[in-house]
């Protein structure tokens, strides 16, 4: 154990001004955040430092905003614009929060330890590694990559996933077009080498076929006339549609633009292997076929990290392929453990698991039967603690329970109904078919980790008060609300400047104006005032100069 944490008290204690003006909290607690992404820094930036002894450990000592990382495989956007040193923004806190550029390979959630290593030195047992104890730890770990174990994507395609991915395809891109002028290859060859795939019809692969695509007909065909006729994008997606996250509406647009700008849009192919030089992919009519290209790049989704794979296994999860936390963003039978964003997701409690004690909590007067006024007086509790329950009346345009209550006795019976467990039973049958499953996005991590900070802010508060102020019928008292998502809308940026936007409550838009709302909402999501100046002026740059090609 290379960092005992006797030594990391002293340090947090040592001579520090804040610490004489605070004498209130000598003995804070540690908290430990693992991970600088969307989940980590929106967590670090809301919560009270003063109340903890913060810890932050990430392999990376930035943050990066992902959702322009397309834009800077173009060129259209640089990537010192779009990452924000993490010091710089524990720095804002004005609170001495440490920072350890390293990776947790270990959590001991019994003796409430991580095991972390740095590849930046090494310690007297000859390797980089150390425990950091906690009293709280917040796992923002995000994802990796997922190539479903398909024989030569590791060594062949490029990912998008970080910035240096980012770096790396733009270069080869440049590789690419430089290649294929060479002066002794034949025409197939030049073809080959101007093949760019992108294997995967998701937001993010569908982004960057469209960026890919501008930056080509807008810049590149300039630059290399006597080749830009050879150059095809194929975009290759295994389902029967491109982007089958979005309303139907969006998905025609995108096919049908795709379509128009000659990008090679292949649904329903699977891609079994790709080599050096070919990628293979199947269809049940066509069996396998090879094409030959000369970029790859592979964004089919995201798969589990192994340490957190480990841990699930420790902690009974092991059947599971997320690691699963309650709606209060706390992993299960792990005490002090939270863990937010792609790393994990929110196992909804059922309606139908509780029916039995909903109900016996409901009848009041202990009648054996429920009436319409007996449900209504516990259905506040009940939508907070199952939001499924909402979104089933809204699906059958119910306007409250009455509906439902009317709906589980015949439409015929008047007011004064009442149901009894099985009618009860049978009336919310449905209902938790509505559970969502959260999208792996950064709004979605972005709101957990401000969330959770407001948890832990008023921690102390709840300490002192165990008694919460949140009463869940059935399930005694909380102290927190459970965390729920409000979802923004989500946009999907197709090239040619356009852009498809869906807003909360279906409310569609296509084209220009939605590109225009698409600027303005990622430069004021920018972390700071830095990179939203920087993200600014590279469009600017752009718009006025085009992008630059040199790499
Ligand atoms: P991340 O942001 O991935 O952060 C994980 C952090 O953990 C990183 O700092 C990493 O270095 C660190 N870490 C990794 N391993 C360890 C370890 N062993 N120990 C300690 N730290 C570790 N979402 C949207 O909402 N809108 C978009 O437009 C959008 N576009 C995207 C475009 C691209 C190209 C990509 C890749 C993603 C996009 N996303 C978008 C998704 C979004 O980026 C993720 O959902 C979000 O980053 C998840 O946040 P997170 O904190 O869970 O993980
Ligand atoms: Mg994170
Ligand atoms: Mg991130
Ligand atoms: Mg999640
Ligand atoms: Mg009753």
């Amino acid at each position: 154990a290379a960092a005992s944490s006797g030594g990391l008290v002293a340090y947090a204690d040592s001579g520090s001004d804040a610490a004489v003006e605070k004498p209130q909290l000598p003995q804070r607690k540690k908290v430990v955040v693992l991970g600088t992404g969307w989940g980590g820094t929106t967590f670090l930036r809301n919560l009270d430092t003063r109340l903890y002894d913060v810890q932050v450990i990430s392999p990376r000592n930035y943050f990066a905003f992902t959702p322009l990382l397309p834009s800077v495989t173009s060129g259209t956007v640089e990537p010192r614009s779009i990452v924000e040193p993490i010091r710089r923004v524990l720095e804002k806190k004005g609170e001495e929060i440490k920072f350890w550029e390293a990776e947790c390979f270990k959590i001991d959630p019994q003796n409430k330890k991580i095991h972390c290593r740095s590849n930046l030195g090494t310690n007297l047992d000859g390797n980089g590694e150390f425990l950091v104890d906690y009293d709280y730890l917040v796992v923002a770990v995000g994802a990796r990559v997922n190539t479903f174990n398909t024989p030569g994507v590791v060594e062949n395609c490029h990912f998008l996933k970080e910035v240096e991915d980012a770096q790396k395809i733009r270069r080869s891109v440049m590789d690419c077009f430089e290649r294929a002028s060479l002066p002794f290859l034949d025409e197939e060859e030049r073809r080959k080498n101007l093949h760019f795939v992108v294997v995967g019809g998701g937001p993010t692969g569908v982004e960057f076929a469209a960026s890919l695509h501008d930056f080509v007909t807008e810049d590149l065909s300039k630059l290399y006339p006597s080749i830009q006729h050879l150059v095809k994008i194929s975009l290759i997606e295994a389902a029967d549609h491109i982007l089958t996250m979005f309303d139907k509406r969006i998905t025609n647009f995108a096919e049908d633009k795709f379509g128009r700008d000659g990008i090679d849009v292949k649904t329903g192919y699977k891609v079994v292997k790709v080599s050096k030089d070919a990628i293979t992919m199947q269809n049940p009519g066509t069996g396998d076929i090879s094409v030959p290209y000369g970029m790859a790049v592979w964004s089919t989704g995201i798969g589990t990290r192994p340490f957190i794979v480990e841990f699930m296994k420790q902690i009974g999860q092991g059947n599971r392929r997320v690691l699963a936390t309650d709606e209060w963003l706390r992993v299960r039978e792990c005490d002090g453990v939270y863990a937010i964003g792609d790393c994990a997701t929110i196992n909804q409690r059922r309606v139908m698991e509780d029916i039995s004690e909903i109900f016996r909590v409901a009848d009041k007067d202990k009648s054996g039967t429920l009436t319409v006024k007996e449900i209504q007086d516990v259905l506040d509790d009940i939508s907070m603690r199952y939001p499924q329950l909402q979104l089933y009346l809204k699906s059958k345009q119910m306007n409250g329970i009455a509906d439902l209550v009317r709906s589980a006795k015949g439409d015929a019976e008047k007011e004064s109904v009442e149901l009894n467990i099985e009618e009860f039973k049978k009336a919310l049958s449905l209902v938790d078919s509505q559970v969502k499953f959260l999208p792996a996005t950064a709004q979605v991590a972005s709101q957990q980790g401000q969330y959770l900070a407001r948890c832990f802010n008023k921690m102390k508060d709840a300490e002192e008060h165990p008694e919460g102020p949140i009463r869940i019928r059935g399930e005694g008292r909380h102290r927190f609300r459970p965390f729920r998502y409000r979802h923004l809308g989500q946009f999907a940026p197709l090239g040619g400047e356009q852009t498809a936007a869906q807003l909360p409550g279906d409310w569609i838009s296509i084209g220009h104006s939605s590109q225009w709302l698409w600027y303005s909402v990622y430069a004021t999501k920018q972390i700071s005032w830095r990179t939203r100046m920087l993200v600014v002026s590279d469009w600017t740059r752009r718009f006025i100069f085009g992008r630059d090609s040199s790499c």
